[in-house]
């Protein structure tokens, strides 16, 4: 097929051989793709050579930034050494013990035990799947049903899309799983009432979830699953005192939680966890993304004992855990991991959020009058601004008129990757961005916010 390529553009390519996500394949055959070739620092660089700010860290995952060298060389270390090895029937390598033992080190409540996956929605996947059969196991066989929320970002598994609570992710593949039950999506600034405050907010949305729980049964409702931020839903940070008084009504009935911290972990909201910025009390906790940076693809379960002791003793009785995946914990992907870790704690990136993170928060505030935005809103370094046809009232543009999309596609032509959720745009920088490319970025976003301005009004 090599002949076929040759005096066609990589464009012309892959407009014939990709079917890629998230993406309207109709409109693709006339934009084409961007065709990214390189990056460094906290920029990409398309295959003209023109430079890219990355406000979304690719896909909220690459914290270290482009060109990490020693990420490089972990990764080529291993890959001499060991390429592949798996865990299954008592097999074990030493990088995947390496990165257990640093997460239970680093988890943010007590945890037993990590069972390594290979993506953020394998992680949720196996946190359903195993809360299932931890019922099984306490003979709790009626206590299965699952609570996600409005907006919810879990994952695109068959199981996990039913987490997610956006229609892109249902529409046409006959989902969601009406087993999974739907929680109100925390953002005051569009779902409370007038006048309510943040406090009296959360304490609503708790009695709703009790109400939610009673009238479905406690008994037969294992588990609640949150992002402590969710972020693909439009980085929806909760509101003052949503999770004590959650977890209040968890703790109450005897429902698990699930924090998932595909997007939050390893300090994006300033913290190492969204757990500890947010005062969760979880017994399970995903995470991926940051746990290698992105580099390569690895995600994984952190399991409190609770959930740990009768899953032990389920699979002693039938003979094995029947779960796990060829690449799970994959070597290379482990030992990238770990490096990954080891670089978050020697540089200390915690602090460097700390110093950086309200530039981008006041930067992002700084836009706060402008007449189209509606909200901005954010914690560390992920935040994100809304767009509105009227200030006063909120009330939101046509979606047909795509206003988001319209200003992520000015952004990018201004030298800047932003993502948009409906009309409200995100950002998520590499955690090593420094105030000068915060000011840049913000500066980028501001000719794109100014362009879009002239078109709308
Ligand atoms: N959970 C959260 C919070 C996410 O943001 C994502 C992906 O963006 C996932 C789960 C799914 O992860 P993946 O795309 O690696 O399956």
């Amino acid at each position: 097929m090599s002949s076929l390529s040759h005096n066609r553009t990589l464009s012309e390519r892959d407009r014939d051989a990709v079917l890629h996500p998230y993406t309207n394949p109709i409109r693709h055959q006339e934009t084409g793709p961007l065709v990214i070739s390189r990056g460094e620092g906290v920029r990409v660089f398309d295959d003209s050579g023109k430079d890219y700010i990355e406000g979304l860290a690719g896909l909220w995952c690459t914290a270290l930034g482009w060109g990490e060298e020693r990420l490089v060389a972990a990764a080529s270390e291993q890959m001499r050494r060991l390429p592949f090895y798996h865990l299954f029937g008592h097999k074990a390598h030493d990088p995947a013990i390496e990165l257990c033992e640093r997460l239970l080190a680093l988890a943010p409540v007590p945890m037993s035990k990590v069972f390594l996956t290979g993506s953020g929605s394998e992680a949720n996947d196996t946190a359903l799947k195993l809360i299932r059969y931890r019922a099984n196991a306490l003979g709790q066989p009626q206590k299965k049903k699952v609570i996600a929320r409005d907006r919810a970002y879990h994952g695109v598994t068959l199981a996990t899309s039913s987490l997610t609570g956006l229609a892109v992710n249902h529409r046409s593949f006959d989902l969601p799983d009406p087993a999974v039950l739907r929680a109100a999506c925390p953002h005051h600034y569009r779902n409370a009432r007038p006048g309510e405050s943040e406090e009296d907010f959360s304490t609503r949305l708790a009695a709703e979830l009790e109400a939610l729980i009673l009238a479905e049964g406690p008994d037969t409702v294992a588990a609640f699953f949150a992002e402590p931020v969710m972020g693909a839903g439009g980085v929806i940070v909760p509101p003052a005192g949503y999770f004590a008084k959650i977890q209040a009504v968890l703790d109450k009935y005897d429902v698990l939680l699930v924090a998932d911290e595909v997007i939050c972990g390893f300090g994006r909201t300033g913290k190492m966890f969204g757990t500890e910025t947010f005062g969760l009390r979880p017994d399970i906790i995903t995470v991926a993304k940051g746990l290698s940076s992105g580099y390569l693809p690895i995600s994984a379960v952190l399991l409190s004992e609770k959930m740990v002791a009768p899953i032990v003793a389920e699979a002693g009785r039938i003979g094995t855990l029947g779960h796990g995946f060829t690449y799970g914990g994959h070597p290379v992907s482990a030992a990238v991991a770990v490096e990954t870790l080891k670089i978050y704690a020697e540089r200390d990136i915690l602090a460097h959020v700390g110093r950086v993170g309200p530039r981008l928060q006041d930067g992002l505030r700084g836009f706060a009058n402008h007449p189209l935005v509606g909200e901005v809103r954010g914690v560390g370094l992920i935040g994100a601004v809304e767009l509105v046809a009227d200030k006063a009232t909120k009330a939101a543009f046509d979606p047909a008129r795509g206003v988001g999309a319209a200003l992520v596609a000015r952004a990018q032509q201004h030298g800047l990757i932003l993502r948009a959720m409906g009309d409200a745009v995100a950002f998520a920088p590499p955690l090593v961005i420094s105030e000068d490319e915060i000011a840049e970025m913000l500066t980028r976003f501001a000719r794109a916010l100014a362009d879009v301005t002239a078109e709308v009004i």
